[in-house]
């Protein structure tokens, strides 16, 4: 791919953005659709978000994806949301229409969809989700709206878990009547010795913290010293290793298990389709983000090998 005058610029604004596997999921999906496009790491220090998120239609660029730590500090900044980014309270993907900035979240859609191909059947379903952040609640819109009939929210901070759930319930239900049908409940991860318990009753569990990623691939939110139960399904959003701690115990007691590589995958898939209007070749995107992680930990200092 040459890059000239006409190439259309997208890219990825967050603090650091050095190890984001994205730019080589997008070039290569370019390159593979023959598009004169170019993704490039937009490294945004938290003062700069206003003057970076201004800059991007005066230079161009056709739109951005947005990362840690600015997926909730961009609202102000943009001109319109979509009722994702809206419901969620946070934006992942922006698309310039003129000089007009639009947030868009596509980690509900992106995590959805990697649910679904993993099997899942969302109605009836109950579901358990460790964790209250941006993630968690982008998890929490696309579960409510594939019409699962339960959700859990365990945080370390229950008042974090318990302001979840009253921004959900206060989301107004004339344009979506299936949240008014879902209970949703906050629990605190510290007087969780009823996680097992919880999980025990759910058809999902959904790992929504940095728990179990690198540098502490050690680490799982399950007690070392519970039994995994076999048939919840378990989704874990961390994907850096790909096989977390969390997903080598629901596979020693037969549980399926999906990585968060795969909502890595298809949340980059949904933005790429809103940015081009193509159909995103996902498959290549799938092979680069899987060598873009390969190399990346090849490169980092690993004293205890990589655990997948
Ligand atoms: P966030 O807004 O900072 O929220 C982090 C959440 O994790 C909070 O609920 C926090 O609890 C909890 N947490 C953090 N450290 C913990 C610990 N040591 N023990 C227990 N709980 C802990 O982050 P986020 O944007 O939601 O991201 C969460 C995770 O999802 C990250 O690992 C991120 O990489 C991953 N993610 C993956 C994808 C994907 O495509 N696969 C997409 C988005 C995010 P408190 O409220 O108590 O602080």
């Amino acid at each position: 791919m040459k890059v000239n005058a006409q190439t259309k610029l997208v890219g990825i604004i967050g603090w650091p953005v050095e190890h984001s596997l994205s730019p080589a999921m997008h070039n290569a999906a370019f390159a593979a659709l023959g598009l004169n496009w170019a993704y490039v790491p937009l490294p945004v220090a938290p003062g700069q978000l206003s003057a970076a998120v201004r800059g991007l239609a005066a230079l161009g660029f056709q739109g951005a994806n947005v990362t840690i730590p600015h997926k909730e500090a961009v609202l102000p900044y943009l001109d319109e949301l979509s009722q994702e980014a809206r419901f969620i309270g946070a934006v992942n993907t922006i698309v310039i229409d003129g000089d007009r900035l639009i947030g868009h979240n596509t980690d509900a859609a992106g995590f959805m969809q990697a649910l679904l191909a993993g099997g899942f059947r969302p109605d009836g379903a109950r579901a358990v989700v460790i964790g209250a952040g941006g993630a968690a609640r982008a998890v929490v819109y696309g579960l409510l709206a594939a019409g699962v009939v339960a959700i859990t929210i365990v945080n370390r901070s229950l008042q974090r878990a318990e302001a979840l759930v009253e921004d959900f319930a206060r989301i107004p239900l004339g344009s979506t009547p299936w949240l008014k049908k879902v209970p949703l409940t906050a629990v605190s991860l510290s007087s969780c010795s009823s996680l097992p318990s919880l999980v025990a009753e759910a058809d999902l569990l959904v790992n929504a913290t940095p728990v179990g990623m690198w540098p502490r691939p050690g680490e799982s939110p399950w007690p070392d010293d519970a039994p995994f139960p076999g048939h919840p399904l378990v989704f874990d959003l961390v994907y850096n290793p790909p096989k977390t701690k969390l997903l080598l115990q629901a596979q020693a007691a037969g549980a399926r298990t999906i990585g968060g590589l795969e909502m890595l995958l298809y949340q980059g898939a949904k933005a790429f389709e809103l940015w081009t209007g193509q159909k995103p070749p996902v498959e290549i995107m799938r092979t680069a983000l899987r060598e873009g992680l390969c190399s990346d930990f090849s490169q980092q200092a690993n004293p205890t090998g990589p655990v997948w």
